[in-house]
């Protein structure tokens, strides 16, 4: 852990220091109803620090002995200016590329945590946390929707379509930044669409963006 570095899809490093992952939960309608979670009505925030972040291509490590730990396939949109209290503008020339990522969490600590009211973190944070694939330059997708899938050896398990989020990602990445500065090298995590579930050991799975960025990683 700790030896986490942004790389482009060509292998190159980026330049950038990674400080924060700013996630946003329950940004598709569907996923909030397949855990029978109310669709908030502002964004749901939350923070995973930088040492959640390793090669989404490592083999997965789950903790131990801490029940499900639930994947969730999210775009992970790579800032490249700092933004405060930003326009829309100004979030579009700060999105310097796109990436996929996994929100691992573990779920049964999330729904007690959720029971007591109190924070995430201890579900969401951990060491391992946030698997990221390496970016893709915002202008080599074309504008638009995109789309992201996960395979489990083999079988489709989520489809996400960014014209499905509640909050799109501009919107959402202006009003992130209302709450928090995000800095060049920071992760925006634009939430996860249906068909969440647990990693089992010896899984395979096969992550696609658009058809310009494919991964493929092992849970240990
Ligand atoms: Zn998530």
């Amino acid at each position: 852990m700790g030896d986490y570095q942004h790389h482009w899809k060509d292998g190159t490093p980026v330049h950038l220091p990674l400080g924060k992952i700013v996630c946003v939960g329950r940004n598709y309608a569907e996923h909030a109803r397949e855990l029978n979670n109310p669709v908030p009505e502002e964004p749901l925030l939350f923070i995973k620090p930088s040492t959640a972040a390793v090669h989404i291509t490592r083999p997965l490590v789950c903790p131990k002995g801490q029940g499900a730990v639930h994947f969730e396939t999210e775009l992970a949109v790579l800032i490249g200016r700092p933004l405060t209290n930003a326009s829309a503008s100004e979030v579009e020339r700060a999105i310097l590329g796109y990436g996929l990522a996994l929100d691992l969490t573990l779920r049964d600590v999330q729904s007690s945590l959720k029971e007591k009211g109190h924070p995430w973190e201890r579900a969401k944070a951990f060491d391992g946390a946030c698997p990221l694939s390496p970016f893709v330059a915002a202008d080599q997708l074309a504008k638009g929707d995109l789309n992201f899938t996960l395979d489990i050896d083999g079988q489709r398990q989520q489809t996400g379509d960014t014209g499905d989020m509640l909050n799109p990602i501009v919107p959402l990445i202006a009003h992130m930044s209302t709450q928090f500065t995000l800095l060049p090298g920071d992760v925006v995590l634009t939430g996860t669409p249906k068909g969440v579930g647990p990693l089992v050991s010896g899984q395979t799975l096969s992550l696609e963006l658009e058809d310009v960025l494919f991964v493929e990683t092992t849970v240990v």
